[in-house]
């Protein structure tokens, strides 16, 4: 959802975009809201309607199908809330207030935490958000809590949320997050619990 050509140079910030790409692949938006102008265009697209319940077409979900190997592929023609959009962490860049190395460094962290949520999830494969694959993932474990290994992996992927979710405040607050109604209480408790273990440590 950048603004940035993620094939463009470190000075710019597009280093950091083409190493993260968050914000196309549903970890800190599950939708991009579209103007009235461009619905058609994401409907010629084929690309999933937000909201998916079938009331009125706002926008479409991510992650988002246009997002290949590290780069917008319809950089030209993508909306304009990805045209404006900038993460707090490369606006932190590109006001000299963290280094490229820094920036690159939660990233990393980030994406750790995501493969680990799909390592335990077996959610690799899966088009949904993150979120959408934890919530899957617990919806469906059932039986395999009654196992010590089963519970192991569980608290093991619960606690992977919980860190996903604090280290998202490096990209956005909380309140510019975009995630679906079911997912928000979630990502607001787990950055709560995580913030108070901080502070207590
Ligand atoms: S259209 Fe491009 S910039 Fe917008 S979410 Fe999709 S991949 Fe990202
Ligand atoms: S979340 Fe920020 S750093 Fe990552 S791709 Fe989007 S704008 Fe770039």
């Amino acid at each position: 959802m950048t603004e940035h050509d993620q094939s463009s140079s470190e000075t710019d910030g597009g280093e950091l975009c083409q190493a993260c790409g968050l914000c196309c692949q549903g970890v800190l938006h599950e939708y991009v809201a579209l103007e009235a102008d461009e619905l058609e265009w994401a409907e010629r697209l084929e690309l999933p309607r937000y909201p998916r319940d079938g009331t009125s077409f706002k926008g479409f979900s991510q992650p988002c199908a246009l997002h290949q190997n590290g780069k917008c592929t319809a950089y030209a023609q993508r909306p304009g809330a990805c045209s404006f959009y900038q993460c707090e962490l490369l606006g932190a860049y590109l006001q000299n207030q963290i280094t490229m190395d820094d920036s690159l460094s939660i990233v990393a962290d980030a994406r750790q935490l995501i493969d680990t949520i799909q390592t335990k999830a077996g959610s690799a494969a899966s088009h949904q958000s993150i979120w959408q694959q934890i919530t899957d993932y617990i919806d469906g474990q059932g039986a395999g809590r009654e196992t010590v290994a089963g519970r192991h992996a569980h608290l093991e992927l619960l606690m992977a949320e919980q860190q996903l979710a604090y280290l998202c405040r490096h990209f956005e607050s909380l309140e510019d997050i975009q995630l679906e109604p079911q997912h928000r209480p979630g990502m607001a408790t787990a950055r709560l619990a995580i913030q108070s273990a901080r502070q207590k440590s």
